[in-house]
């Protein structure tokens, strides 16, 4: 049976990118794949009261099933009500869309927005593609996300051992062809915490830490000129805080060089008509992080709740610092 996401009490990102790129601040799409992590996203969300995007990739979909995410999310907007928040603007989108019958599903089955990503496509596919999947989502209201360029590293399914970046020359072609409502593009941002090799990084001569390579700034200028004011979006977006690799390390991990996006960039990306940005592996190691050290501090424990407790504190305080001073999305949807 079809369900419009409507009445689940979800939102599209249509009015709510809107706002974003004339208010010049970002809004957060986080995945999640369990209850604790969404639990911390919705705390996070209703706390600052951020409009939010919840995604689902692949990966989610066969490790937690669709239908339980699903029905998670439709949770989500209740228990959003119950903690204050009285007009949540909560959006479930799926993430990396790798064919129509796939979106077809999500929009039958109540997501307000899809990802159809026919960027590993030659061009003409690629539009074919993603017309196809806009003709029938826009015929719910569900919003279309697609992607031009390549995006190096791994996030689940999604892998590509190197990057090109979006050409600016086609995004106008693109759009119009297409007519989807918002487009991820590749400026140098990656997936996955492994987002540069040490060669392509210098030093901080300081603290020996590895300093990425800088965002094309040039090439999202490039976008923006071409398409004034339409909403863009940033994937493998996650700075990989370097607390939670040590957390991880000190307490029996092996994260050798991982390195993410320095926040410093995504602010000033979030200022543009960037207003979707993907965050998904800060989650994964804040996670990680307070579990291993929960149980190297407490091996007497075996109750998960003992330590997806601390866990999804960590997730919960790690969410609110990128609403607020990164993305600059808190008080926006009240
Ligand atoms: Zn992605």
């Amino acid at each position: 049976m079809k369900v419009s996401f409507t009445e689940l009490g979800l939102v599209n990102t249509r009015e709510m990118f809107a706002k974003a790129v004339k208010g010049g601040y970002a809004i957060p799409a986080f995945n999640f794949n369990n209850m604790e992590q969404l639990q911390a996203i919705i705390q996070a969300s209703a706390e600052t009261k951020s409009p939010v995007i919840l995604q689902v990739s692949k990966g989610a979909r066969n490790y937690a099933n669709q239908t339980l995410l699903r029905y998670m999310a439709q949770g989500a907007v209740e228990y959003a009500k119950e903690l204050g928040w009285k007009k949540p603007q909560i959006v479930l989108h799926l993430d990396h869309g790798d064919s129509f019958e796939t979106c077809k599903s999500c929009v039958d089955f109540g997501f307000s927005s899809v990802m159809i990503d026919g960027s590993a496509l030659p061009y003409d596919e690629n539009v074919k593609l993603t017309r196809k999947v806009v003709n029938y989502a826009h015929k719910f209201d569900v919003t279309v996300e697609a992607e031009l360029g390549v995006l190096a590293g791994v996030e689940d399914e999604v892998s590509a051992a190197e990057s090109h970046y979006t050409r600016p020359e086609e995004v106008i072609d693109f759009v119009k062809k297409t007519k989807c409502d918002s487009l991820a593009i590749s400026i140098g941002t990656s997936h996955g915490a492994y987002k540069f090799t040490p060669e392509q990084c210098t030093r901080d001569p300081q603290t020996g830490r590895l300093v990425p390579p800088p965002l094309a700034f040039d090439v999202l200028k490039a976008i923006e000129k071409k398409l004034p004011g339409f909403p863009i979006v940033l994937h493998g977006s996650s700075s990989v805080p370097q607390e939670y690799v040590d957390m991880c390390n000190t307490y029996g991990g092996n994260l050798p060089n991982a390195v993410g996006i320095p926040e410093e960039q995504l602010r000033k990306a979030a200022k543009s008509a960037v207003c979707k940005i993907n965050i998904d592996s800060d989650s994964r190691l804040a996670m990680t992080g307070a579990i291993r050290k929960h149980l190297s501090d407490n091996p007497g424990h075996f109750d998960p709740r003992q330590y997806l407790k601390p866990a999804r504190e960590e997730m919960k305080k790690m969410y609110v610092h990128k609403i607020i001073n990164v993305l600059g999305s808190n008080g926006k949807a009240r």
